[in-house]
């Protein structure tokens, strides 16, 4: 078996509406069967036209009165509101769900890596992405590649960022470890791994955050697993979710 390789895609260009993420990057990878390529969620979205000018959003009351209550831009609340589909917290920070289930500050709302007076959103649906992009890979490349589309998120317990999968394709996002022996025998019983995140997690600190210029990553020789796809917990399962809303447990 050989080691896993990590790495990064250097020399992409600025992205904007209209570029074709996969025939960039396969310019400047030669794929195998079996790669993991992992892009941010930001140069999808700006390939997408998923960006919007502040100037052109117009807040309504509830953002204008969150805006005051943050210390935010009213404009760009609203870009948060729109973007979710559920809010959780509304202050010190909004916390949201989107439609495609990813809870996350902000909504995932970026100002960070696009002109300024622009803000970014994540794909509306990020496994439909991600399926598109294996699927150019496979049309450029002639390779089956797996994809993973990742944002930075904040987390609860503990200080400090780390990258998320929001959309996968060509494995599950989960490797279930359950009715696993371990080293002495016993069965597993609730050990589910969360692979994507993982290698998102890693992918993540390979791009860096600022000025980095790494929007891609590939990763070789992962293996395989099975598992399942079911990431998010629903809505009877997520405990956090349901104090913050001060649902009764
Ligand atoms: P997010 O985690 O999806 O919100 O994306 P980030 O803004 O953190 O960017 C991740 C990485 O991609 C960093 O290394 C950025 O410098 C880089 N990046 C962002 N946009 C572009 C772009 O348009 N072109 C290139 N080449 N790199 C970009
Ligand atoms: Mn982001
Ligand atoms: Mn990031």
């Amino acid at each position: 078996m050989e080691d896993i390789r990590v790495k990064g895609v250097r020399g992409l260009p600025l992205i904007h509406a209209g570029d074709d993420i996969a025939e960039l990057v396969c310019k400047k990878v030669k794929f195998s069967d079996g790669d993991i390529l992992v892009i941010a969620s930001t140069i999808w979205s700006k390939a997408h036209g998923y960006t919007k000018k502040l100037s052109d959003i117009t807040a309504s009351e509830r953002a204008v009165r969150l805006g005051l209550m943050n210390g935010e831009d009213p404009r760009f609340v609203q870009a948060v509101l729109d973007a979710s589909s559920d809010i959780i917290l509304e202050h010190p920070f909004i916390l949201s769900e989107m439609s495609f289930g990813h809870i996350g500050v902000r909504a995932g709302v970026d100002q960070s890596n696009i002109e300024d007076g622009m803000v970014i959103f994540l794909p509306p649906d990020p496994m439909k992405a991600a399926d598109e992009l294996r699927n150019d890979v496979k049309r450029i490349a002639k390779k089956d590649v797996g994809t993973i589309i990742t944002d930075t998120c904040g987390r609860s317990f503990r200080r400090g960022q780390t990258g998320n999968a929001i959309g996968w394709s060509g494995f599950t996002a989960i490797r279930d470890f359950r009715g696993d022996r371990d080293l002495f025998g016993h069965v597993l019983k609730i050990t589910e791994e969360a692979v994507v995140d993982e290698i998102a997690g890693f992918a993540n600190f390979v791009m860096g955050e600022s000025d980095n210029g790494v929007p891609a990553v590939v990763f070789r020789n992962c293996g395989r697993w099975t598992g399942h796809d079911d990431i998010y917990f629903s809505k009877d399962e997520d405990i956090t979710k349901r104090v913050l809303k001060k649902e009764r447990l």
